[in-house]
């Protein structure tokens, strides 16, 4: 097998290793002569997975006691209706919604459906390249919830730290959509009051979604609120009010395991720095690249960049794809490339990815 490097944004590339035991288990899981998509939810095998699987994600990301951690469907964007519908069961309730890229704007347009929505903050007027500092944001003391995208997949844009709202004399719990840098790097979980994240960027296969909220924010569902998306309910049938994704859940597990492997989130936020750093550092080098985000919110998951001469964009993906190198067309609001290098993705794959961009650069 030629396996390429894949510098999709999502569903993104897997860990070989992860593929590979999934293969070798697909049909007979540890002796049980079934493979875990055949098995009950409610049997033993998969109750040892799913068990496993949450102790693994609350070792390696250091999750707090006072968090649920939760296995739902429906991908981040199920979220952005389903965290209202959970945190806005007070009165006049109040969401403001920092927008710094095409996935907050969605959040703020579907949370409006629930409450009443301010714009903290509009990257719109900087073209999405930078964040303003929270402390100039237009936040409101009585909010219900504040939410930020803290990885702007499609912008690359990324906090490298949540904003701390506590400091701002703000008590409102902090949202975050992290769903594309979940597992980058470590979680500052005192500033965080939720957090989401489907799974296809850095977790695993498409068709599950985590969710990290604390116990005392599972009181508050508006009575709309579908009891399968109640975190409360959810929460306390440990993921399997209904039939949970449980493929999906024991993808994740491996996941994890192989972030643990690797040495954990400390490992592997040195691995994607070092990468960050090699990818960065070429375009910066360049007059032929750009990238135009504020260096202090560059992502370190999606790397969004632009050609000088615009007409040989296409050249430029069909020589890369020959090269082995797929899915790095920028996402049609942005145009130009994106590389999408989340946890999976090795340093020699940024390597190749530079080396053929130096090419390409030279040969014109
Ligand atoms: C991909 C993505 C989503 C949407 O995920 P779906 O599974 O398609 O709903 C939401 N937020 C962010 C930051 C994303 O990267």
């Amino acid at each position: 097998m030629n396996r390429p490097f894949n510098f999709s944004a999502g569903p993104a590339t897997i860990p070989l290793e992860v593929l590979n035991r999934a293969g070798a288990e697909i049909a007979d899981w540890h002796g049980t002569g079934m493979g875990v998509m055949e098995m009950s939810h409610r049997g033993a095998s998969f109750g040892e997975i799913l068990n496993g699987t949450l102790a693994t994600v609350r070792e390696v990301l250091a999750v707090p006691e006072d968090f649920e951690i939760l296995f739902m469907q429906g991908g981040g964007l199920a979220e952005n209706a389903i965290v209202p519908m959970n945190l806005c069961g007070v009165e006049n309730p109040k969401v403001d919604v920092a927008v710094t890229g095409s996935w907050s704007q969605k959040s703020l347009t579907e949370a409006k459906r629930y409450a009443d929505v301010q714009l903290a903050f509009d990257g719109k007027a900087h073209q999405f390249h930078t964040v303003a500092p929270t402390g100039d944001w237009a936040l409101r003391p009585d909010a219900t919830y504040v939410h930020v995208c803290s990885n702007e997949t499609i912008h690359g844009v990324e906090f490298q730290t949540p904003p701390d709202l506590k400091a701002l004399g703000i008590t409102a719990p902090l949202v975050i959509d992290c769903s594309s840098h979940i597992a980058s790097r470590p979680v500052e979980w005192d500033k965080v009051g939720l957090a989401f994240a489907g799974a296809q960027k850095n977790l695993g296969p498409a068709g599950v979604t985590m969710v990290f909220v604390r116990k005392s924010l599972l009181d508050q569902a508006m009575g709309i609120c579908p009891s399968a998306f109640q975190y409360k309910l959810v929460a306390a049938n440990t993921s399997m009010y209904n039939t949970p994704p449980t493929y999906g859940i024991y993808m994740v597990g491996l996941v994890f395991e192989w972030l643990k492997a690797q040495g954990g989130i400390a490992a592997i936020e040195a691995q994607n720095i070092a990468k960050t750093n090699l990818l960065y550092g070429a375009i910066d080098r360049s007059d032929f690249y750009r990238n135009e985000v504020d260096p202090a919110f560059r992502s370190r998951m999606n790397v969004p960049f632009l050609l000088a001469d615009e007409t040989l964009n296409e050249r430029f993906l069909a020589e890369a794809k020959a090269a082995n190198l797929l899915s790095l067309k920028g996402h049609k609001s942005v145009g130009g490339m994106r590389a999408s290098i989340y946890n999976a993705m090795p340093l020699s794959g940024v390597e190749a990815l530079v080396s053929f961009m130096q090419d390409f650069e030279r040969r014109l």
